[in-house]
């Protein structure tokens, strides 16, 4: 009886015996398996910080993040500014988490330990204190089962605290596409970006269109193409550079009156024109603000003995008191363009003033030489979306300002000019001063000599 109970329990403790063995093994197993097999299905995220080369004021963050076997690492920038901070950051994140979306619904993958990655870079352009420019390069690789790269670009503003996709920069309602098309076509001719000659681009215009990405440098708006019939010339991508100038006539005029305007060159940072690179556009153009004047006469005998041909954006008012000026600045093959009736800032002014300062001088520009004005410099560069709504004159600018108005220093105005000037090149100058016209007399004859051609704006910007 006693044996029988002792053998019972011995029977007993040798199960659960058994039991803690099997459990054991099992968690041993459980954990081993994880370990050795799925190390990875721990989920983990390592975030690091370094400073953004282009701008000490911006860090980049980078953050490592391993999520079933799947390794995401993407950067994105940290301002001071906690709004823009936030779009882009939501921007990656939307990215990363469409990633793992679809990696983890894809078990194979898993099971057969194939790597996937997805990496998320940035470059930063500095435009001025205000703006900046952002694109963002985001690489996917899902080992035999999905492979996707893609850009995203971003502008900047600083006053605005805002962060908009360029998506929305493109103003898609006016013709200006037609107009985007052609600027874009000719480059690629010119700098001979087609990998396969006379192959039609159309389809690849289409799809920038329907996806655009733009960059906003110092000097240029970069277009971002991607597309395998065009050679890379910058990173992954296909970039054309257009002037600056030509920025408005391409941009929603609501959030071109975000960008500080006018872009003054910085004697800090001139950016080397580019005479070796035959591809490179060689067209610059002179413009001549705030006349016409008795002065006015003296640049014009500059532009003569060049045979160079400018544009004079003209005050309705200085029409009126130098109508000769007016004639001869036409006879002799110039441009005139409409500067105001009388220097007002139009932001400041009301909308009725406005388009009487507008109106008022392309009728006076028509009665004295019966030339229709094309062209419309607003005063101070300065203009918004209201502006920009009381005509339809294109809108030009300027890339390079030798403050000729201010030093009125010939030898000074004239390095001014030469040290900025490149392909491409707006100048803004004052027919009105004598020092400006000298200025003109010392640098034509060098920038001929470089290869430049000097073109009205209109033909330039190829309005
Ligand atoms: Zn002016």
């Amino acid at each position: 009886m006693i044996k029988t109970v002792h053998r019972h329990l011995k029977k007993q403790v040798k199960l659960s015996l058994l039991v803690i063995v099997l459990v054991v093994a099992f968690l041993a197993f459980s954990l081993l398996f994880n370990g050795l097999f799925k190390p990875s299905h721990a989920n983990y995220i390592f975030t690091q910080e370094v400073d953004v080369r282009q701008d000490p004021a911006i860090k980049r963050v980078i953050e490592m993040t391993t999520q079933e076997g799947s390794v995401s690492r993407v950067e994105f920038p940290k301002t001071n500014d906690h709004a823009i901070d936030e779009a882009l950051r939501d921007f990656v994140k939307k990215h990363q988490h469409a990633f793992f979306e679809v990696t983890s619904k894809n078990e194979n993958r898993i099971k057969q330990q194939q790597p996937a990655h997805h990496h998320i870079s940035f470059e930063w352009y500095v435009v001025d204190q205000n703006v900046a420019s952002v694109v963002f390069y985001e690489h996917w690789n899902i080992s035999n089962v999905a492979y996707h790269s893609n850009i995203e670009t971003f502008l900047i503003n600083f006053n605005s605290s805002t962060a908009v996709n360029s998506k929305h920069l493109i103003n898609f309602k006016s013709m200006n596409q037609v107009t985007l098309k052609e600027k874009i076509t000719n480059v690629i001719t010119q700098e001979g970006l087609l990998l396969t000659p006379n192959e039609s681009v159309q389809e690849t215009l289409d799809d920038f269109l329907k996806d655009p990405n733009i960059i906003i440098d110092r000097h240029t708006i970069k277009l971002l193409l991607q597309d395998s019939k065009l050679k890379n010339n910058e990173g992954t991508y296909t970039a054309i550079e257009l002037p600056f100038a030509s920025v408005p006539a391409i941009m929603n005029p609501n959030l071109l009156a975000l960008l500080p305007l006018p872009i003054i060159e910085k004697p800090t940072n001139p950016i080397p024109p580019k005479p070796n690179n035959p591809t490179y556009t060689n067209k610059i153009a002179f413009t001549f603000d705030d006349g016409p004047n008795a002065n006015t006469k003296k640049v014009l005998a500059v532009l003569k003995k060049y045979n160079v041909k400018a544009t004079f954006f003209v005050l309705g008012q200085q029409v009126a008191a130098y109508p000769d000026v007016a004639r001869q600045i036409i006879a002799e093959g110039h441009d005139i363009g409409n500067h105001t009736y009388s220097h007002k800032d139009l932001v400041k002014a009301s909308p009725e003033l406005a388009k009487a300062e507008i109106d008022k001088t392309n009728n006076i520009v028509f009665e004295t030489t019966g030339q229709t004005i094309k062209l419309f410099r607003p005063t101070y560069g300065r203009y918004n979306a209201s502006v920009k709504s009381l005509t339809n004159l294109h809108f030009v600018l300027w890339n390079v300002d030798p403050l000729d108005w201010k030093v009125r220093v010939p030898k000074t105005i004239a390095n001014n000019i030469l040290t900025h000037t490149k392909g491409g090149s707006v100048i803004l100058m004052h027919d009105i001063y004598s020092t400006s016209a000298e200025a003109l007399d010392m640098v034509l004859g060098q920038l001929i000599d470089k290869g430049y051609d000097i073109v009205k704006v209109s033909e330039l910007l190829g309005y």
